[in-house]
């Protein structure tokens, strides 16, 4: 089947004792049972839920992928990821992440006795060369967040692989719909659900997507053991709301394209970041692993300190100045004070995340009003 199909179809089923064509909010803790085992594959709703395992089903098949497990948020799904270690094990990453993910990695698992290399992925031999005994898995983020770079997954895959590394991509800033890590050698693809897959802004929810049957088994354990697991309404919004993703997704890149075309040239507007266009440093990578551009764009304003940015941020009436991204409504943020408000201003500052950064979120809306919003707010 292709994605749009997928996206509609996959895990879904018309109810089999009604027919209703929406999947039914199951909303129950726990299951009957005959005699004491003698149940329907549902036990208790920690572990598996009806409307969860038919998001999964359709979640698993967005990323060609023979599994998915739905958490109840993005760093839900990460703390999951990381629960696979032990103390001692090293762990190779971006320098440019999800400031959550920097957060967690840091602040959480480096007391537990885990090792984080928070390196420049642009060149993917950097992974061979911090290679070690005790290094167990890689953790790439591409497009990053905020400053849109782009690592080669498929060259960073053959390394894992040869070493033996679980690799795992964090697919959120790209969606299913542009890109698809498995098919380029990653072993796990993390997503932000509440970003581009639920698209409406309307719930928090993290997915993990993967082929190996042992590593699912590994992680359902840690699932269902730890917890972050979601309910079945928001499960329910997830799927409604993906089934308009490659019709969002469409939309969100046509209108990423113009508005990053109208800022490129822009007075006010220093650098822009945004992987479609030709001088982007890794545009050909982009090119070949993505099958569009999206619609995340950073710029830094043009002589702008921190009061004349939190003042051009202010003048926004379309896009709203908010936290996430990926709905269909135009977001504004300001990184270094909001998403990567917990990175240190000198780590944060050498990799671009300077106090004139904004990170545009283009929704859906109609262009027109789209650009006049940027013009009348940067003016
Ligand atoms: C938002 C986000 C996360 C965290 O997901 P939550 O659903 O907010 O927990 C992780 N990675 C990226 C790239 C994100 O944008």
């Amino acid at each position: 089947m292709k994605f749009g199909t997928k996206a509609i179809h996959a895990g879904q089923e018309p109810d089999p004792s009604t027919g209703a064509v929406m999947t039914p909010i199951y909303q129950t803790s726990t299951y009957a049972q005959k005699s004491p085992g003698d149940n329907k594959g549902y036990e208790y709703s920690r572990g598996t839920n009806p409307t969860r395992s038919a998001l999964e089903g359709c979640l698993a098949a967005l990323e060609n992928a023979r599994f998915a497990l739905a958490f109840s948020s993005g760093m839900g799904a990460t703390d999951a990821v990381m629960k696979l270690l032990q103390p001692g094990d090293e762990v190779i990453t971006g320098n440019d992440l999800y400031g959550g993910s920097y957060r967690i990695f840091t602040k959480i698992f480096a007391n537990y006795g885990i090792k984080f290399h928070f390196l420049d992925l642009s060149d993917p031999e950097i992974v061979a060369q911090y290679t070690n005994e005790n290094t167990k898995l890689v953790w790439v983020e591409t497009p990053t967040n905020p400053t849109m770079q782009i690592v080669d997954i498929e060259a960073i895959g053959k390394i894992t692989k040869a070493k033996n590394l679980t690799f795992v991509v964090d697919n959120t800033f790209a969606s299913p719909y542009l890109q698809n890590p498995i098919d380029l050698g990653a072993d796990i693809v993390m997503h932000s659900v509440t970003k581009y897959i639920g698209g409406h802004s309307d719930l928090v929810m993290g997915a993990l997507m993967l082929n190996d049957e042992d590593l699912y088994k590994r992680l359902w354990f840690i699932y269902n053991a730890c917890g972050a697991t979601p309910g079945p309404m928001d499960s329910f919004l997830a799927l409604r709301g993906i089934k308009t993703l490659h019709l969002r997704m469409k939309a969100h890149c046509e209108n990423g394209k113009q508005v990053a075309e109208f800022l490129k040239t822009h007075p006010k507007v220093d650098k822009i970041y945004w992987p479609g266009f030709t001088d982007h440093p890794n545009h050909e990578i982009a090119k070949k692993q993505m099958r569009g551009f999206g619609g995340m764009i950073s710029i830094t304003l043009k002589d702008a300190d921190l009061a004349e940015t939190f003042r051009i941020a202010s003048n926004f009436k379309v896009f709203t100045l908010a936290e996430s991204l990926g709905g269909v409504e135009s977001l504004l943020n300001h990184p270094a004070t909001m998403t990567h408000g917990s990175i240190p201003k000198e780590v944060r500052e050498k990799v671009g995340v300077v106090d004139s950064l904004l990170r545009l979120s283009v929704g859906v809306e109609d262009i027109e009003d789209l650009l006049e919003d940027l013009k009348n707010a940067l003016s």
